[in-house]
C-alpha cells in the first residue's frame, strides 16, 4: 500500500492526511511540535479567498466539514464587509465583483441596513456588503477536528518529531530523516509552513518564501452579532461564539525565521494599531478591553499565491506552501494535495498558476528587491 509521509501538522498537512485516509492511503503526519501550534491555530479563521483557483471548492466544502470530520469547526457561512469610507467600500466591491463573476451572491448595505446586522458599527460607515459566501471557522477547533478525524480513520500523527533531511535514491525520496529515526515513504508532502523553504533546500529545491509575523488581539466577550464575521478598515477577524472580537491585520512584519517553535511575543505598536482600527470600526464597543493577543508566523511567496505542486524531480514530492491564505482554503487545498500525492494531478481545479516553476528565473535577491527583509537596528547592522 502507498505510504504518504506529510511533513507538518498544520491545516494543510492535516487536511491532506484526512482526504488521503478517505481514499484508504496509509499516512504518517510528522510534526516537530504539536498539531496546530503554528499559524494554523493562531489565525483569523477567514474562509473567503475569491482570487484562488480553489475558491469554488473552499466554498463547497466548508458547510460539509463538520459532518465529514465528525467534530465541530464552528464554521459560519456569510460575512459582513464594512467600508468606513467610500474608498474602502470601493475596494471591498472590487473583491465582491470577482466572487460575483463566479456566481456567488452579495448584497450591498447602506449604513442603516449595516447597523441592523452589526449594531456596534460606526455611524460614519459609508456602507457594507453582506456576502452569502465566505465566512469563518474557529482555527483551534478546526485543527483539533482534522487531527481527530485523521486518527479516527487510522492515520498516524507523530508529534514532537522534527524532520531534518531526506534519503534519496534513483531520483526519488525513499525516507524522511527525523530526530526519532528514518520513516520510509512512497510519497512526501512538504507542508511545513515557513519551514518549507529550508526543508526543500535540503533537496536542492528553491521555494521562494519570506517569513512574516502577523498578530491578533481578542477583546472580552460582547453581545453576539448575527453572522459573527464582520470586518473592514484594514482588519480581518470574527466574533467568537462566546462573544469575543478576535481581530488581526495590518502590515506584516518581515522576520528571520525563528528556529524555536513559538513565535516571538507580540509587538505592542502592532497590537495597538489593530486594536485602534477595531475601535474605529466598532466605536460603540470601544470600552471592550483587550484580554489576549498573540503572534504567528506566515510564509509569503513573491506573487502572494500558494505553491501546490507535484514536482518532477524528485518525482514523489508534493510541495504545499499556502502563502498566508492557508486556513480558509485548507479543506480544498488538502483535497488537492491528496490528489497530487495519489494521482499526480488535481481533477477539480486548475492548479497551473500555483506551480513552483513560475518562479524559475527569479532573482536570487528577490526578497531585497521587494523590500521584504527584516529590519535590523543600525547598531546591530554595524556590529
Ligand atoms: C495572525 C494570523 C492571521 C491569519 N488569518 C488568516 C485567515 O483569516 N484566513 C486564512 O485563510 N489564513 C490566515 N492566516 C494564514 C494561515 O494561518 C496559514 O496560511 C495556514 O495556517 C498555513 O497552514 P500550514 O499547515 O500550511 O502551515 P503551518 O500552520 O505553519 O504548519 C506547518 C507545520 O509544520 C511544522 N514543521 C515545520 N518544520 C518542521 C519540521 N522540520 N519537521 C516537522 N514539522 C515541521 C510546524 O511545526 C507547523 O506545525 C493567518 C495567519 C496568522 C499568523
Amino acid at each position: 500500500m502507498t505510504h504518504v509521509v506529510i511533513i507538518g501538522g498544520g491545516a494543510t498537512g492535516l487536511s491532506a492526511a484526512f482526504w488521503l485516509r478517505r481514499e484508504g492511503v496509509a499516512v504518517t503526519v510528522v510534526e516537530k511540535g504539536i498539531v496546530g501550534w503554528e499559524a494554523s491555530g493562531r489565525n483569523g479563521g477567514g474562509a473567503t479567498h475569491a482570487v484562488s483557483p480553489l475558491f469554488a471548492e473552499e466554498q463547497r466544502l466548508w458547510p460539509l466539514m463538520d459532518e465529514l470530520l465528525g467534530y465541530p469547526t464552528e464554521y459560519q457561512r456569510q460575512r459582513v464587509r464594512i467600508g468606513l469610507s467610500r474608498a474602502q467600500l470601493d475596494l471591498i466591491l472590487e473583491g465582491v465583483a470577482i466572487a460575483r463573476r463566479q456566481g456567488f451572491i452579495a448584497h450591498e448595505l447602506d449604513n442603516r441596513a449595516l447597523r441592523e446586522l452589526v449594531p456596534f458599527v460606526s455611524e460614519r460607515a459609508a456602507g457594507g456588503v453582506l456576502l452569502e459566501y465566505g465566512g469563518h471557522a474557529n482555527p483551534q477547533r478546526t485543527l483539533q477536528a482534522y487531527a481527530w478525524a485523521v486518527q479516527d480513520s487510522g492515520g498516524v500523527i507523530q508529534q514532537h518529531t522534527a524532520v531534518g533531511g531526506f534519503e534519496t535514491a534513483g531520483g526519488r525520496i525513499t525516507a524522511v530523516r527525523t530526530d526519532q529515526g528514518l520513516i520510509g515513504c512512497d510519497v512526501v508532502v512538504l507542508a511545513a509552513g515557513p519551514h518549507t523553504a529550508q526543508l526543500a533546500a535540503k533537496l536542492g529545491i528553491r521555494v521562494p518564501v519570506a517569513a512574516a509575523r502577523a498578530e491578533m488581539v481578542v477583546t472580552e466577550p460582547l453581545a453576539l452579532i448575527r453572522f459573527g464575521g464582520a470586518d473592514g478598515n484594514g482588519v480581518y477577524g470574527r466574533q467568537t461564539l462566546r462573544g469575543n472580537l478576535a481581530y488581526g491585520g495590518g502590515a506584516h512584519e518581515w522576520i528571520d525565521l525563528p528556529d524555536a517553535t513559538t513565535p516571538r511575543p507580540v509587538n505592542s505598536p502592532v497590537m495597538q494599531s489593530v486594536a485602534k482600527r477595531v475601535h474605529e470600526l466598532f466605536p460603540r464597543v470601544a470600552h471592550a478591553r483587550v484580554i489576549r493577543s498573540w503572534a504567528g508566523v506566515v510564509e509569503n511567496t513573491p506573487d502572494g499565491r500558494p505553491i501546490l505542486d507535484r514536482l518532477s524531480g524528485p518525482d514523489n514530492l508534493v510541495v504545499a506552501s499556502m502563502s498566508s491564505v492557508g486556513f480558509g482554503l485548507s479543506p480544498a487545498s488538502g483535497r488537492a494535495v491528496a490528489q497530487l500525492a495519489t494521482i499526480g494531478r488535481c481533477d477539480f481545479a486548475d492548479l497551473s498558476q500555483l506551480r513552483l516553476s513560475r518562479f524559475d528565473g527569479l532573482a536570487a535577491d528577490w526578497q531585497h528587491q521587494m523590500g521584504w527583509v527584516p529590519w535590523v537596528h543600525p547598531k546591530e547592522a554595524a556590529a
